[in-house]
């Protein structure tokens, strides 16, 4: 598999740049994880949206959905004038309702998948919610944050990563990353900032920890407020995970293993 950061800046952009925005690709399958404000444009320079099997949104913060709307208009104006065929698997939460009932009308883009009805699964003991994707297995995790959503570990073969979304740390959270080879993880803040982000997000220093937990391979630091050193919030990730970190960055692409 490899990663393709297209934003990793939260919950507003640096210029020129965007917020959260993914693109794994596997050998048969391309999957798109978050839509942030200007994560649509990064796309497009990297792949055809036309070849997307699927988006996943893992909660309802404008810094992780917003371009959604770019997406659905790209596949309906495509399929209106013949040049695609078919919609592609739109993975959402079923809350704020109102959101999930707005989204779940764009069928002329999307096969809308309510992340809540899929099948359950025990992954090393956390109940998770499981589907599979051609050759990509995802399974989702909720989060501790102030929406409700999930956190996501993709399987293909023997490689796996595992997407934090926003969230606290939580012990559920922790079993389900566990042998990662990579950890794609919020970093929401300094040490100074623990307080503040209690039960909401992870600041680098607890994002390095859980990667020492999990024995996770290798940390990807994401989700930067635009007013912050990056290289400050490496190094104390680095205090508590000794093993390498890094950090995303516009279009950097990350290979697994
Ligand atoms: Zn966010
Ligand atoms: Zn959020």
């Amino acid at each position: 598999m490899q990663l393709t950061v297209l934003g990793c800046w939260a919950p507003y952009p640096r210029p020129e740049e965007a917020c959260s925005g993914y693109l794994l690709q596997s050998e048969t399958t391309a999957l798109m994880m978050e839509a942030g404000h200007g994560s649509f444009a990064r796309l497009t320079k990297h792949i055809d949206y036309k070849q997307l099997a699927g988006l996943v949104i893992t909660h309802y913060h404008p810094d992780h959905y917003a371009d959604i709307h770019c997406l659905r208009h790209a596949i309906e104006g495509a399929r209106r004038d013949g040049r695609m065929e078919n919609t592609i698997k739109l993975f959402i939460p079923p809350k704020p309702a109102e959101i999930f009932r707005e989204l779940a009308e764009f069928t002329m883009a999307f096969s809308v998948v309510n992340i809540e009805e899929l099948p359950t699964c025990d992954f090393n003991g956390v109940p998770t919610r499981i589907v599979q994707l051609n050759d990509l297995t995802m399974y989702f995790i909720p989060i501790l944050h102030v929406l409700p959503g999930y956190a996501v570990l993709i399987r293909q073969g023997e490689q796996s990563l595992f997407f934090s979304s926003d969230t606290a740390p939580t012990p559920e959270i922790a079993r389900a990353a566990s042998n990662v080879d990579l950890l794609l993880c919020e970093a929401s803040g300094l040490n100074k900032d623990a307080d503040k982000l209690a039960g909401i997000h992870m600041t680098a220093w607890q994002a390095g920890e859980l990667a020492r937990q999990v024995r996770a391979n290798r940390l990807v630091l994401t989700h930067f407020w635009p007013e912050y050193n990056v290289d400050e919030l490496l190094a104390e990730a680095e205090e508590s995970y000794s093993s390498g970190v890094l950090a995303a960055g516009q279009n950097t692409v990350f290979k697994l293993p």
